[in-house]
């Protein structure tokens, strides 16, 4: 791999050397490493800044060739579109239909739908340019139907929009506004923001059928820009609807919009909008007859600096017109002249046909100028005949003209949707440097993980040296973790609408906890952290501590990771005006001023620090955290000098009230609740391991087998053969396998009677609540997330296990109960269970009340609990209270252990500690930290 890359990057410089002429290198040094696909969009966007074709010719080369020796598919896609684009915006339209042939047979080659649909547009446009509209409207209408077989709705619309147009350039209304039509039910049906359907409003009024329909469109349109309050917009809105109306032969309505349009243009000197809104009006009013204003008008806008060539023209024209109107050749045959001078090739054919008819005319005048009155009444005769001629000529220069004057207006649009393009195809770019980035992310503690284990095995005899590899394995596993945390933390957030989940805490301790965490990950560094807080020490606030805690997490790291040894980060904390104020500051490369914003882009990574590592989500997550909450994350920063993030978030105050007020519980009713009897020794159960990674059962038999007996099956299929074959005590089981999933397994077990009883795990790479609840739904009895804890797995298993024997024996020795219903007696269980969580808090809670509440004695009651559950009632109490300090912990609701043991009701901790570890194989301050 290595070898081919080497080989094909030595002939790729040895092939450049002829072409530039210098040894000019294409690749700075700072990127020999880096990946293919970075250099390939280093490359590509540096032939984006070249001057002439040939320099970025250099670079797409470059480009072209990285990305075919690394089959990249969707890079030589990407780059042959760059290059195809950056004739189009250079106006090099002979080299763009080359180029637009080369993306479109590659895009055909790869089967890639969307850049042939960018092919046909980048075509259809650049025919537009090139005023051959019949052309463009057939590409138009060929990426119309790649839009369909893609299916977005947007791009449909989009291309709709594209059809619609080159049909008003043919002047084929009626086609074309059905086209408009078809993208605005598309908008409308997506209910895409009203402003986005401001053009397709705008050109909808100009291909309209009459006036009503026209100012329908018009006043769309005009509820848009009114709303954006930009006085230009306005001009220019107006200079449409003069447009329109003129188009529709409106003309006293248009006078109307360019007069209104002109004041507007006026008021804030926007010299462009004045200069063509006057000469609208003129063009109007010669339509109309009233000469003299049209002269007037006309002569004013060609007194201006401002309008381009083809507009001059075309007022020119209609001044012409006027003249004839007025019957004052020789000012038209003027007129007409100089306008010929200033025609350029576009229309220099009917011009030349005017120009003579004109000439023709004017000589006659003057052959006639001796001629009687009687005469003249003839040539006036004659020239009406010549009248309707020439009328004829002026209608198709206007025409012409207003083909001209729109197309300026279409080039603009192009820009705009250039623009939009190019932005999508730097997320795009973006994405694929993402994928790069966890690739990298992952691959490298991975190797580092299993290079280490392998070396620990060599290092068996020397322990010093094996247990310092597998302290590497184990940390480089954890950033593993976190890596995959933050990516389905951000899955999470996309899927869901971020609910804000506000809870009441003790501030300052909260942050303190929050912040102090990271003391070891400072000392290691050797970097001081200094945490200075203006928070009230009593203060209880009210606020989503999940977010926050992510948001001072990935600050407080990312100032660790940027900074260097024997540096200090700073941490402010305050409130001011209903807001939590945290500010991170550190002293270490800080971020270049063209970068402070991207980095909260997802995926962003700075093109400056690119050895650090990250996968460049953690910021753009943080900011949408913040913003979820009502907040903000903003970064100041000086480029070599350091960076102070500053996090903001409104919280509201809640009573302020000390910890020693609360309620004093008395430690001596602990004895109540010890369990009456010895957790059942589960040795040498069955256990079924439903796994299809082999290394995880490999890891998973060597945990159980010193005390279980275990079974393995790849998948849920080959898991239910097992299960009807063998009798298992207990099933632990993936989600994630091919054939059936852990989910559809549980599903098939559920259904039958003898099946559905057996304990069942669910054990998961996957930590979204949303597959827990579902989890629990369908019965399972518990559920680890991976990587998990080895001693967490043994506790919930044996424990498990021990309800289950205990259930068996009760069950035996009492035949009789088991007649009860079963679905009655689920309820009741469940019954049980909100009576006792109702109650969680009350440490004196007693069995006979429990009893009571469901309507039994308390001897039929421990009967009933012992044969569902297998456990006494002082047990299943203390189940519950443990399982809810147990989801305490790990949403880390509360911020110190004596806090949940208040909420559960336990008072000594030396108890809690012990049965705690006992149900789940770890101690709560574990969950903790
Ligand atoms: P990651 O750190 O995983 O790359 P982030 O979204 O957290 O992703 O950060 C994005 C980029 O912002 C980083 O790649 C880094 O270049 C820059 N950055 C973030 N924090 C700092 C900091 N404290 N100092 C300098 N650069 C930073």
């Amino acid at each position: 791999m290595h070898f081919s890359f080497l080989m094909t990057f030595w002939t790729s410089l040895i092939y450049i050397l002829p072409h530039s002429g210098i040894a000019q290198k294409l690749i700075p040094d700072s990127l020999a490493n880096s990946n293919p696909t970075q250099k390939i969009i280093f490359l590509n966007e540096q032939a984006q800044k070249q001057q002439t074709g040939e320099s970025a010719e250099l670079y797409y080369n470059k480009a072209m060739e990285l990305a075919s020796s690394n089959n990249y598919d969707s890079l030589k896609l990407v780059t042959q579109y760059k290059r195809t684009n950056f004739y189009y915006q250079q106006g090099l339209y002979k080299k763009v239909f080359e180029e637009v042939n080369t993306l479109d047979s590659l895009a055909r080659f790869y089967n890639n739908l969307f850049y042939q649909f960018r092919s046909h547009t980048i075509r259809a446009n650049s025919f537009k340019m090139t005023a051959e509209e019949n052309k463009a409207l057939s590409e138009y209408e060929k990426a119309v139907e790649i839009t369909k077989t893609i299916g977005d709705s947007l791009y449909i619309a989009d291309a709709y929009n594209n059809v619609g147009d080159a049909y008003m350039y043919l002047e084929e209304f009626e086609k074309s506004k059905k086209y408009f039509l078809l993208a605005l039910n598309i908008y409308e049906q997506l209910k895409v923001p009203e402003t986005e359907k401001y053009v397709t409003y705008k050109n909808l009024s100009r291909v309209s059928d009459n006036l009503e329909e026209t100012e329908f469109y018009l006043d769309k349109a005009f509820q848009i820009v009114k709303n954006e309050k930009n006085p230009k917009k306005l001009a220019l809105f107006y200079l449409t609807k003069g447009d329109a109306l003129m188009t529709k032969e409106y003309y006293a309505e248009s006078i109307t919009a360019f007069q209104e349009s002109y004041r507007l243009a006026d008021s804030i000197d926007y010299a462009f909008v004045k200069t063509i809104a006057a000469g609208g009006w003129g063009i109007a009013n010669t339509e109309l007859g009233n000469y003299d204003e049209a002269i007037l008008k006309l002569r004013e806008a060609l007194t201006y600096e401002q309008p381009s060539p083809k507009n001059k023209l075309n007022f020119m024209q209609n001044l012409a017109k006027a003249y004839e109107g007025k019957l004052d050749f020789k000012s038209a045959y003027a007129i007409l002249k100089e306008g010929n001078v200033l025609n350029d090739s576009i229309n220099v054919s009917e011009a030349n046909a005017k120009y003579a008819e004109f000439d023709a005319k004017f000589k006659t005048e003057l052959k006639d100028k001796e001629i009687t009155k009687q005469q003249l009444e003839i040539t006036r005769q004659k020239n009406v005949r010549n009248k309707l001629i020439f009328y004829s000529v002026v209608i198709l220069l206007i025409a012409l003209g207003l083909f001209q004057w729109r197309s300026n207006k279409q080039k603009r649009k192009k820009i705009a949707v250039e623009a939009a393009l190019q932005k999508e195809q730097e997320i795009n770019d973006l994405r694929t440097k993402f994928l790069g980035n966890i690739a990298h992310e992952i691959r490298t503690p991975l190797t580092l993980v299993t290079g280490n284990l392998n070396l620990a095995l060599e290092n068996l005899e020397n322990p010093k040296k094996a247990k310092k590899n597998i302290d590497t394995a184990l940390e480089n596993s954890k950033r593993i973790t976190a890596d995959a945390n933050e990516i389905l933390e951000l899955l999470r957030f996309e899927n869901s609408s971020a609910q804000v989940k506000k809870e009441t805490i003790l501030l300052d301790e909260t942050l303190k906890r929050i912040i102090f965490s990271f003391s070891s990950l400072v000392e290691m560094k050797q970097i001081a952290l200094n945490y200075k807080s203006e928070i009230p020490k009593t203060l209880f606030a009210e606020i989503d501590i999940e977010k926050t805690e992510k948001i001072i997490n990935n600050l407080l790291s990312n100032a660790i990771k940027y900074s260097p040894s024997n540096t200090e980060i700073i941490i402010k904390s305050k409130i001011e005006n209903g807001k939590l104020i945290i500010s991170v500051t550190d002293f270490g490369d800080g971020i270049h001023y063209d970068e402070t914003e991207k980095i909260f882009e997802r995926f962003y990574q700075s093109v400056r620090n690119t050895t650090v590592g990250g996968i460049g989500i953690g910021l753009s997550l943080s900011r949408e955290l913040a913003e979820a909450m009502g907040g903000s994350l903003t970064v100041n920063s000086e480029w070599k000098k350091g960076s102070t993030f500053t996090f903001t978030v409104p919280i509201s105050e809640a009573e302020t009230l000390t910890v020693a007020s609360r309620k004093v519980i008395n430690p001596e009713t602990i004895s109540s609740f010890e369990a009456t009897e010895k957790t059942k020794s589960s040795q040498h159960s069955k256990i079924l391991i439903v796994e299809d990674n082999p290394e995880m059962v490999n890891y998973l038999e060597e945990i159980l087998s010193p005390m279980h007996q275990c079974e393995v099956a790849f998948d849920g299929e080959e898991a239910l053969q097992k299960i009807n074959s063998t009798n298992f005590d207990l099933i632990t089981s993936d989600i994630m396998m091919p054939k059936m999933d852990g989910f559809q397994l549980r599903e098939a077990l559920n259904q039958s009677e003898a099946f559905k009883n057996i304990p069942f795990i669910l054990l998961s790479a996957k930590t979204l609540e949303e597959d827990k609840i579902k989890g629990f739904k369908l019965g399972i009895d518990d559920y680890i997330v991976k990587p998990f804890n080895k001693n967490e797995l043994i506790a919930r298993i044996n424990n498990l296990l021990a309800n289950k024997s205990a259930r068996q024996t009760y069950q035996i020795k009492n035949p009789d109960l088991l007649s009860t219903s079963e679905s009655s007696d689920q309820k009741l269980l469940k019954k049980v269970e909100e009576f006792i969580l109702e109650n969680i808090d009350n440490e004196e809670f007693k069995i006979q009340e429990l009893a009571e509440s469901v309507g039994y004695s308390q001897r039929q009651f421990t009967r009933i609990l012992k044969q569902y559950t297998g456990m006494t009632p002082v047990k299943f109490i203390l189940e519950i209270r443990l399982q809810k300090a147990y989801q305490h912990l790990q949403h880390k609701t509360f911020f110190t252990l004596s806090e949940v043991r208040y909420h559960v009701g336990i008072s000594s901790s030396a108890y809690f500690n012990k049965k705690f570890k006992e149900r789940f194989g770890i101690n709560p301050s574990d969950l903790l930290s």
